[in-house]
């Protein structure tokens, strides 16, 4: 039983027709919930991978108004074991990641809008951080989740960022009108950028290439992809639902809670346990602790 105790006056009414003819009717049923929100709302998604297809996937679903896709990879047979929204087919013809997921969410809700872009991150058009309500990263490298925490961060735009390896995953969002949170550049450190600069993978992990170039793969199972996917997707529907409450009042709203802002959620599938850790706000931090009017 959730500790929060609803006063009578404030709980939800709805009537009989709706029980099974409305596709949102239970979820609108969450206190705090409002689905008008959620179909207005503009969600960029870095990464349509294992974590990506799941983010992507409950989004959808839950009828976000607008996903904005960004992945220039085509899909692999070895994707197939935890990617929902790719197939067979797929895979033997090389299709690209994002076009195949458009496909797969046209089929989930038609309703949602998608645009699938086949680009690096580094070539994309910066106007569509401004136009997107919120930003996820679902990316297997440090260079370009910095680039992303930047441009959010820089725009005052939220953001989530997901990591996963093997049976571990976290997350951890920043938003910039929160001043006092970390963001995730301040966290870097030089040996981070070491390894970022050998174009290493974000665990460090490395295997060598038939061509003896280095190339980093991430082992990872989709029940962690999946678990961490679902994190990060509640974090995007928090904010989109708790902003304009965060923006008129200061503080976020009981009902939907406040985004792990300047915090990261770790989870453990050994130990089988989630710890949230404060991140600490470095002082010299050039993304969050420049001031934009010097
Ligand atoms: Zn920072």
């Amino acid at each position: 039983m959730p500790s929060r105790e609803k006063k009578t006056e404030e709980l939800k009414v709805y009537g009989l027709e709706s029980i099974d003819t409305d596709k949102f009717d239970r979820q609108k049923r969450i206190s705090g919930w409002d689905q008008n929100k959620i179909s207005n709302a503009t969600v960029m998604v870095i990464g349509v991978g294992a974590t990506g297809n799941e983010v992507v996937k409950n989004l959808v679903l839950t009828g976000i108004g607008k996903l904005i896709l960004i992945d220039y990879d085509f899909i692999d047979i070895s994707n197939l074991n935890r990617c929902v929204l790719f197939n067979r087919q797929s895979a033997q013809n090389k299709d690209y990641k994002v076009d195949v997921v458009k496909n797969a969410c046209e089929e989930l809700n038609p309703d949602t809008e998608i645009v699938a872009i086949k680009k690096d991150l580094n070539d994309i058009d910066k106007s569509l951080y401004q136009k997107s309500d919120v930003i996820c990263s679902c990316l297997d490298n440090v260079e370009a989740r910095l680039q992303a925490n930047n441009y959010a961060y820089f725009y005052g735009v939220p953001f989530v960022d997901s990591g996963i390896e093997e049976f571990f995953g976290s997350i951890q969002a920043v938003y910039s009108e929160e001043k006092d949170a970390a963001c995730l550049q301040c966290s870097i450190s030089n040996s981070d950028l070491d390894l970022m600069w050998k174009k290493f993978s974000c665990t460090g992990q490395e295997i060598q290439g038939v061509d003896g170039e280095t190339i980093a793969k991430i082992a990872t199972i989709i029940t962690t992809t999946s678990i961490i996917g679902g994190l990060q997707s509640q974090q995007v529907l928090k904010f989109i639902l708790g902003i304009d409450y965060f923006k008129e009042h200061g503080n976020w709203n009981s009902y939907i809670g406040k985004p792990l802002i300047g915090k990261q959620l770790n989870y453990n599938g050994l130990l089988n346990t989630f710890r949230v850790v404060e991140k600490l706000k470095n002082p010299d931090c050039w993304t969050c602790s420049y001031d934009k009017r010097n």
